[in-house]
């Protein structure tokens, strides 16, 4: 799996990106620096799934070079967001059906492990920073601030991740987090379509108050919520490239 930056430090490096501009001032830019910008446009929604991300716009845009971009370019591929197709380039991942199932199915496992772990070692420190969180997600909805929202809604399931201390189950989490933003991205019928802060006080109060089953069952339901809403009913693309339908198999 690729090794994804924390949800804080994307959102560091989205910010800075954008007062740096192009290249930034003639400083070679790490390949870790354009991870996390692209990084950030997908699971902020800001980049929807089928884009094409061409390899020469995205040189132009950071000023590297075609083997920087590619580098780059496979590790969002390990993390599951983008998709390298033969002969055609790299694409914002579009998740099937079936794989948006097997994401959720994956997160409610992760998570009760993740929520257990996390009863048992709740202190009064971790509840307020839980709630901190959840405080400036409701201001960010309050003030129509979507990109905010989502990358703090993010940052409650993953900071719940790291309350539980095992870090296999956070770079799970981590993944299977970005994973969900691109599948509300693809199958969402609304804007606001996602987590629910009110959701997320139910489950950092049950937390606070030991009760570790109610806390599980509270995050079960809270991603049915996120589940249920979505329509997974594909349409046909009219614009479907025959060639590649009708045409000779491809070579592997
Ligand atoms: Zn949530």
């Amino acid at each position: 799996m690729a090794k994804l930056p924390n949800a804080r430090q994307t959102a560091t490096a989205t910010a800075t990106s954008q007062t740096l501009g192009r290249g930034g001032r003639g400083q070679p830019v790490a390949d870790e620096t354009i991870f996390a910008r692209v990084y950030g446009a997908i699971v902020e929604r800001r980049l929807e799934p089928g884009t094409k991300l061409g390899e020469e716009a995205l040189c132009e845009t950071f000023g590297v070079s075609r083997a920087q971009i590619r580098r780059v370019l496979l590790n969002l591929a390990h993390a599951k967001l983008v998709e390298l197709r033969p002969n055609r380039g790299a694409y914002v991942a579009q998740p099937s059906v079936r794989e948006a199932r097997h994401v959720f199915e994956a997160r409610r496992a992760v998570e009760a492990a993740v929520v257990e772990r996390a009863a048992d070692r709740m202190t009064e420190e971790m509840f307020e920073s839980l709630a901190a969180i959840v405080r400036e997600e409701h201001k960010a909805q309050e003030r129509s601030d979507k990109q905010a929202a989502i990358r703090l809604s993010g940052d409650f399931h993953l900071r719940l991740a790291q309350i539980a201390g095992n870090e296999v189950l956070s770079s799970f989490l981590q993944e299977l987090v970005s994973r969900t933003s691109l599948i509300i991205a693809a199958y969402g019928m609304t804007s606001d379509s996602g987590c629910s802060h009110d959701d997320h006080w139910t489950v950092a109060r049950a937390l606070r108050d030991g009760d570790a089953a109610a806390a599980i069952a509270h995050m079960n339901q809270h991603l049915r919520f996120i589940e249920e809403p979505l329509n997974f009913v594909t349409e046909a693309d009219p614009l479907v490239d025959l060639k590649t339908i009708l045409g000779p198999p491809a070579e592997s």
